[in-house]
């Protein structure tokens, strides 16, 4: 740190990404990037023809991809924001909603942690239940802002449409944002009612079902005044916030509806395998709703297995410490993917 930092972020702790090793190569199954390249039509989509016209700049509308999402989700285009990933809409979220605080779970997305400290926003951290279920009752009446994802990170567990319902309608007076980063691995999306609570905003993002983590594009869908509160900030931060060869391959993954959705229903598949033998093998294993699972075992410490996978060539995900600290998040990948994990896997118990 400088002598000349800022004193206002003196205290930050940022985010720490999970590995994206370059040199040797592993399984990875660490991020929970998709093990699918983007449809056909998206690799089309990045061509030439756009390249040439990176000397202009973007589109600050987004109106194109806008239509696209608002067609697909039966919304109109004031009712969605496009950003730089999805952690953008939340960022942003953080900002526009966080003045009376923000409430979530003790076990969920990381970032949610490092918004509050960025934004000096109040955080209220509620417990998971002991079986890391979230329990709606404790998101009522919050008093302040909600945030859950759904399914919940890194635990892959989901609330009901109806749970989200009654939080919108208990919370009245503040905004609640519902972060489904995996909801089209098997999840219910709560979109439809944004159209019934106009404090809802939910989140999605291209960066997981839609095999476009590099492309950074994520949306947020909800009530026209939610949207433009959004578009307040971003246009106050970085107008230009999505480029134009990642809104082109957004557009044509929109239109790719059939090709991800086969994608998805393949790594659901996959997901039962190994949750099914991770139990076989003694693994705690919770029902996943998302494209990774979160285990345990009895008598193999979390982060020495996260180590030895490692070094036999398998990346996972383990965070240090806490009521995690001896579990693993493992991304889905492909069957045989899956196959060589849980191979392995068994050899080092
Ligand atoms: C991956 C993830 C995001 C952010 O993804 P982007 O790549 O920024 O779109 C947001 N929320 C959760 C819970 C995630 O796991």
């Amino acid at each position: 740190m400088s002598v000349f930092f800022n004193s206002y972020y003196k205290d930050l702790v940022p985010y720490t990404p999970g590995e994206q090793p370059q040199g040797r190569e592993y399984i990875k199954l660490n991020t929970n990037e998709s093990p699918f390249p983007p449809a056909p039509a998206v690799i089309e989509a990045v061509n030439a023809k756009e390249a040439e016209l990176l000397r202009l700049y973007s589109d600050p509308t987004l109106m194109p991809l806008k239509k696209a999402l608002a067609e697909r989700y039966d919304v109109s285009p004031e009712n969605v924001f496009v950003c730089n990933g999805s952690d953008e809409a939340l960022n942003f979220g953080f900002m526009s909603w966080g003045e009376d605080g923000i409430r979530f779970a003790d076990i969920t997305y990381g970032f949610y942690k490092v918004f509050t400290a960025l934004h000096h926003i109040r955080e209220e951290i509620i417990p998971l239940a002991e079986d890391f279920s979230i329990r709606p009752e404790d998101y009522m009446d919050a008093g302040c802002a909600v945030i859950i994802a759904n399914p919940n990170a890194p635990t892959g567990q989901t609330i009901s449409l109806a749970d989200i319902a009654a939080i919108c309608e208990s919370n009245r007076e503040h905004a609640v944002m519902i972060d489904e980063a995996y909801v089209d691995f098997g999840g219910q999306s709560a979109i439809p009612l944004t159209k019934k609570y106009k404090n809802l905003l939910v989140v999605q993002t291209f960066s997981k079902s839609r095999s476009l983590a590099g492309a950074r594009v994520g949306y947020a869908i909800g009530d026209e005044a939610l949207i433009a509160d959004l578009e307040t900030i971003k246009y106050s931060t970085n107008p230009y916030n999505v480029n134009r060869i990642s809104m082109a391959a957004a557009i044509a993954a929109v239109k790719s509806a059939d090709y991800y959705r086969k994608n998805c229903r393949t790594i659901m598949k996959n997901r039962e395998y190994t949750t099914e033998e991770l139990r076989k093998l003694g693994f705690t294993c919770a029902d996943s709703s998302a494209n990774f699972v979160f285990a345990a075992h009895p008598e193999k410490d979390g982060g020495e297995l996260y180590r030895q996978l490692k070094e036999n060539g398998i990346l996972v995900r383990h965070f240090e410490g806490g009521r995690i600290g001896q579990y693993n998040r493992i991304t889905i990948g492909t069957a045989e993917q899956m196959e060589t994990f849980i191979s392995t896997v068994s050899r080092l118990l």
